[in-house]
């Protein structure tokens, strides 16, 4: 699917053009917009823009799910139509029906989305590839043919006479006045989108799209803001349906099947599915194109038919391929570029775990043993870690040096042996458990997220010592609690050298600056144990000096490392002890003297190393 857009929930520091003139002319030019359509249904503008802009509304809100699901998350749904029907069919059925209020039925048609996406979601969320896409379809299908084949929601003619919405005497039915609803609605969800992208779960809804195995070992659980995010999709749809019902005033089944499913995916591409105003741009060029296509291509052709569609195919495959991020980031250019303040330079710091006693035995790997099919990529290797200690883990390429690291956090189940951490057993916990006792690491392939700033990456590094959770970040509650998270991410970059880049998107980094923002980020996780692979790696000179330097005060702080390196005076300055690793078994283990002075080590390295 599209690739992912650039920063969603965080905008460009730097302005995109233009003087400080350019910038207020803008500011006046974006104030006149929203004054205009704050003022749309008062102005003489025919009752068709109206309802245009209605339909747009109602199509942004479903939209910007998708930009959720599938921008942020990487999770491609074809289905949110029948999201759409579920929350339409609930309000006019007990509408029409039961008498009920529509407000009443906003609330019933919430809960019941809610349910069907958690068992949907807890179902189809653990597919992979292109399995997931593939169920989405299998259900808006199910669930649209649900609709049309029950008897009392009155098969394919659907339920007439649903009432229109009124609120303290304001009466909704007429186009003018249920375009405030509706644009409510849609600004509420825009606004309660960009304000969760930009906070700690935002942070780790954005990381689920780098995959699984970074996001787990900062302590998160992916499969939970998976389903979530899921969620909260099904409901914006809902939302629209609700109120898509009350501005019909009544319901069939066709606006929520599959071609609905398709349409709103190409809306959000369209627009930027990376973008949560994305959605609007795509939603607002859908609709206005398709009534001119539907006019023009009947027309051109000699035929009816629904050839807008083809177009939109088209069109689709053309965005993906020359502007992926689709048409927002050429509308944002326009736009006054936002602030950022940095205002966390007072928050208070974060709490500290306890480190242990300077000797005290930490880690006990005792004969773990990782098979991929015939091949023993690590065998029965026993070494331990204490309190305060550097220990090297060294060895020629392909020794089994980072599927060590992985079995021992859990990255990898492993095929035997076990592991104990401060005397407890931690050999089949997940990684997001095992990260969360203090055990914090780095990956010899950089693992993060190119498009969030290198702060917010670092930031993603403290994600289990905060407790805000989605609702929270919806509302901007947890303000305090990001001030201080942003505090301890800018004191870690600060540390290795680098908080003069926080603000630069990590993937403009090279390849040794984005290792040390690694270890910036397992900083922020406040560990007891840090396994940096390969840490030096791409760096020069004197910044592999500064990391030692950094290593070190680490060391004196009572962290305790356990190091794979290349570089052997690296290593060999640096290390209380070395363990050797040589086709996946333990070699030796001894000072760096021992291991030195070593023939078998030697041998071992023969050709690589003198
Ligand atoms: P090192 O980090 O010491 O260079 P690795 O731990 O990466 O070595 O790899 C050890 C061996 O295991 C290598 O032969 C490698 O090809 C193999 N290996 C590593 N990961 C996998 C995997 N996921 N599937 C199959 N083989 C693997
Ligand atoms: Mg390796």
């Amino acid at each position: 699917m599209p690739p992912r857009a650039s920063s969603p929930g965080a905008p460009p520091v730097a302005s995109a053009s233009g003087g400080p003139g350019g910038a207020a002319l803008r500011t006046a030019a974006l104030a006149a917009f929203v004054v205009l359509a704050a003022a749309l249904p008062q102005l003489p503008v025919p009752d068709f823009w109206i309802t245009q802009a209605n339909y747009i509304g109602l199509y942004a809100l479903v939209a910007m799910g998708l930009v959720l699901l599938t921008g942020v998350c990487g999770l491609t749904s074809f289905g949110q139509a029948a999201f759409v029907g579920i929350g339409a069919y609930a309000t006019a059925y007990l509408s029409t029906a039961l008498g009920l209020s529509p407000w009443l039925n906003l609330a019933v048609g919430l809960a019941l989305t809610c349910v069907c996406a958690l068992v949907l979601g807890w179902i189809t969320l653990r597919m992979s590839g292109h399995y997931l896409p593939l169920a989405t379809i299998a259900w808006c299908l199910a669930l649209n043919y649900t609709m049309a084949n029950m008897e009392w929601l009155g098969k394919f003619d659907g339920i007439l006479g649903v009432p229109p919405l009124s609120l303290a005497g304001i009466d909704f039915t007429r186009a003018r006045n249920i375009y405030y609803p509706i644009w409510a609605a849609a600004l509420v969800g825009a606004v309660a989108l960009l304000n969760l992208l930009d906070s700690r779960p935002g942070r780790a809804l954005r990381a689920l799209n780098g995959g699984v195995t970074m996001a787990e070992a900062m302590g998160i659980s992916t499969f939970r803001y998976k389903v979530q995010a899921f969620v909260i999709a099904a409901l914006l749809a809902s939302v629209s349906g609700w109120l898509f019902a009350h501005f019909q005033r009544t319901v069939n089944p066709s606006p929520f099947g599959i071609k609905w499913g398709i349409e709103y995916l190409i809306m959000a591409v369209i627009g930027g599915v990376g973008h949560v105003w994305g959605a609007f741009a795509g939603a607002a060029v859908v609709k206005l194109v398709e009534d001119q296509l539907q006019v023009l291509l009947p027309r051109l052709i000699g035929t009816a038919g629904n050839f807008e569609i083809i177009v939109f195919g088209i069109v689709l495959v053309l965005v993906l391929k020359y502007a992926p991020q689709g048409l927002w980031p050429f509308a944002s250019s326009w736009l006054p570029a936002p602030r950022r303040v940095r205002d966390w330079e007072h928050a208070p710091p974060l709490a500290e775990r306890a480190r242990p006693a300077p000797g005290t035995p930490l880690l006990e790997v005792e004969r773990v043993r990782k098979q991929f099919g015939g091949l023993v990529a690590v065998n029965d290797v026993s070494f331990s870690i204490r309190g305060g200690e550097i220990v090297g883990l060294i060895g020629p390429n392909g020794a089994g040096k980072s599927t060590t690291f992985n079995l021992v956090t859990g990255v990898l189940a492993k095929t035997g042996g076990s592991v104990r951490f401060r005397g407890e057993d931690i050999t089949r916990l997940r990684s997001r458990h095992i990260a969360r006792l203090g055990i914090s690491r780095t990956f010899q392939h950089v693992k993060m997220i190119p498009a969030m700033t290198v702060l917010e990456n670092v930031a993603l590094g403290a994600y289990q010592r905060g407790g805000s959770g989605i609702a929270r970040a919806m509302l901007r509650l947890d303000r305090a609690e990001e001030r201080r998270l942003f505090r301890e991410a800018e004191r870690q970059l600060a540390r290795i050298g680098m908080a003069s880049q926080m603000h630069e998107p990590a993937g403009n980094l090279a390849l040794g600056p984005q290792r040390l923002m690694e270890i910036a980020r397992a900083l922020c996780a406040d560990p007891v144990l840090l396994l940096l692979d390969e840490p030096a790696a791409g760096l020069r000179h004197h910044e592999k000096q500064a990391l030692a330097g950094v290593l070190r005060q680490l060391k004196a702080e009572g962290i305790s490392l356990l190091l794979v390196e290349h570089d052997m005076d690296f290593v060999m300055n640096l290390t209380d002890r070395i363990v050797v690793m040589e086709f996946g078994t333990r070699l030796m283990e001894g000072t760096p003297a021992q291991v030195q002075a070593s023939p078998a080590v030697r041998a071992a390295y023969l050709g690589t190393e003198h």
